[in-house]
């Protein structure tokens, strides 16, 4: 796009929340700044290709795509094909790998036959009968509440206690929920409607979000030392870094989670044979190994024979300067979350919106961040930038303006009115059209707007910005 410090939106974050945030503004023919502190694109699901086995590396944790939306589902497919892929874990502990989450195969390998579904329910509700699902107040009495407390001591304790570094026992009971019981054979992870992997990958599927001539992305840049230099004031922005650094972390720091990769290259065409293996034993130190071949849709074609790449991950409390990567959702952040959110509400009237995964301090899966991204563009910004490019567009004939001017200046408002409503290019003679309508003239007498010299330099910013177009 045009450079330009003055846009109609700045977004902060070039993650999927403000790609898909940029892609509607976009269309609608608004010119996008988006800031980006780090040096790509796609936030935390970005991937690349690693030279050394062909494989592409999901570089900040495996990201598997599904939904049960079809309109965030249709949204995507305009960016990319996905690849069909359901994802499944495999749960490791004591030396051995069950079937996960929790379903028949679970149940027959821990208890040692083959259980009915009728059989199994009765078991589990037997195990599970010591508390109440509706009075379990925090994870882990939820967890026993679910599936029993030999399950629990198994396969969520000490897996719950590394990946948050926090007491289940403080732990919010819905974190668990996240995990399905089964009393059948179904050991996907996801059982969403529609589930794939993009073909070229998630960063290829940004590339083409943020390919639109209205789009700017600013690498390397950190938009609190912008602000607080006094820029981009006044200009609508969505922010989606951290809700407590945006404030200076003036009522504390939100407790946030972070993530160490540990990666490995092995000269073994298969190290685990499958996706994702959960290490639930206390004593083992990371939480998971990724095996990035099995969920990249080119692998078949382009993985080196004889290599594989893995990462283990390790979960840790972000200290300062950590990139933070999941909120933690326990009794002690609550309270502080909710006062930031207040704080974050008192910005809107500034113009200043919060959005996905860091900026709403919430556990956001990939299709959530897209559909709460159009939620948001579709109640509050767009209406918000119409309001501020109609306000700055608007021109007023000055007293010693004779009646031809004053009508050229009418005219040339109602053109503007006309272009903004649309929302999306008009042809030349449409504007035309819809704008003579409006204002009570003839089409004929519309041409002296589109063609004055007055007139031009107006068109020629909305053509710009893309909200005619010339047939
Ligand atoms: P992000 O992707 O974090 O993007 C925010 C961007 O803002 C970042 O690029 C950041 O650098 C930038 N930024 C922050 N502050 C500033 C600033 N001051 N100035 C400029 N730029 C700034 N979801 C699924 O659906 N399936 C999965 O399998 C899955 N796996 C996951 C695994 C892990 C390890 C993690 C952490 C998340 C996973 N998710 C998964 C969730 C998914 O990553 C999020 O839904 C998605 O990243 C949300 O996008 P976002 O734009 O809100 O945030
Ligand atoms: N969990 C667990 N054991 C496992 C996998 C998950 O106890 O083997 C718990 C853990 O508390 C985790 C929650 O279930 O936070 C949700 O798991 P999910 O795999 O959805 O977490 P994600 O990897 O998406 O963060």
């Amino acid at each position: 796009m045009t450079k330009t410090d003055r846009p109609d939106l700045l977004v902060v974050g070039a993650g999927l929340f403000g790609l898909t945030i940029a892609d509607h503004a976009a269309q609608r023919g608004h010119r996008v700044l988006v800031l980006e502190r780090r040096s790509h694109i796609g936030g935390n699901c970005y991937d690349e290709l690693n030279e050394e086995t062909g494989i592409t590396k999901h570089v900040f944790g495996s990201h598997l795509f599904h939904t049960p939306n079809e309109k965030v589902w249709d949204y995507l497919n305009r960016f990319t094909d996905f690849a069909p892929y359901e994802h499944r874990v495999f749960a490791n502990s004591g030396g051995q790998a069950y079937s996960f989450p929790m379903n028949l195969s679970l149940i027959a390998q821990v208890y040692g036959r083959y259980y009915s579904p009728e059989e199994a329910k009765a078991l589990i509700a037997s195990e599970a009968s010591e508390i109440d699902t509706d009075s379990a107040s925090n994870l882990e009495e939820k967890a026993i509440s679910l599936i029993g407390r030999k399950l629990y001591e198994q396969f969520v304790r000490g897996y719950t206690q590394k990946q948050w570094n926090t007491d289940p026992k403080e732990l919010d009971a819905e974190i668990i929920t996240r995990l399905p019981v089964r009393y059948d054979f179904d050991n996907r992870y996801f059982t969403d409607r529609y589930q794939g992997q993009p073909a070229q990958g998630y960063t290829a599927m940004f590339e083409r979000m943020a390919d639109h001539p209205n789009i700017e992305i600013r690498y390397g840049v950190d938009y609190i030392s912008e602000r607080d230099r006094g820029l981009y004031e006044g200009v609508p922005t969505v922010y989606t870094g951290p809700l407590d650094e945006y404030f200076g972390y003036e009522l504390g720091r939100l407790p946030w989670r972070t993530v160490d990769f540990e990666d490995e290259v092995l000269d073994v065409d298969d190290f685990q044979g499958t996706a994702v293996m959960n290490y639930n034993d206390a004593d083992v130190p990371f939480t998971r190994i990724l095996e990035h071949q099995h969920y990249d849709p080119q692998a078949a074609q382009n993985k080196v024979s004889g290599k594989t790449i893995i990462s283990r991950e390790y979960s840790r409390f972000a200290e300062p300067g950590d990139e933070v990567y999941y909120p933690i959702n326990s009794d002690s952040s609550r309270e502080l979350a909710a006062a930031y959110k207040a704080k974050a509400r008192d910005e809107e009237a500034k113009g200043v919106f919060f959005g996905g995964r860091l900026g709403n301090y919430a556990y956001l899966d990939m299709w959530m961040a897209v559909n709460s991204a159009i939620h948001l563009y579709e109640q509050s910004i767009d209406p918000l930038i119409r309001e501020r490019s109609s306000k700055r567009r608007r021109l007023t004939a000055s007293e010693r303006t004779d009646d031809r001017t004053r009508e050229l200046i009418r005219l040339i408002n109602v053109l503007m009115e006309v272009l903004e409503e649309a929302g999306e290019p008009l042809r030349r003679d449409e504007a035309r059209r819809r704008t003579a309508r409006r204002a009570g003239v003839s089409t004929s007498g519309m041409g002296f707007v589109i063609t004055s010299a007055q007139a031009e330099g107006l068109v020629k910013d909305s053509l710009r910005s893309g909200l005619v177009s010339i047939a």
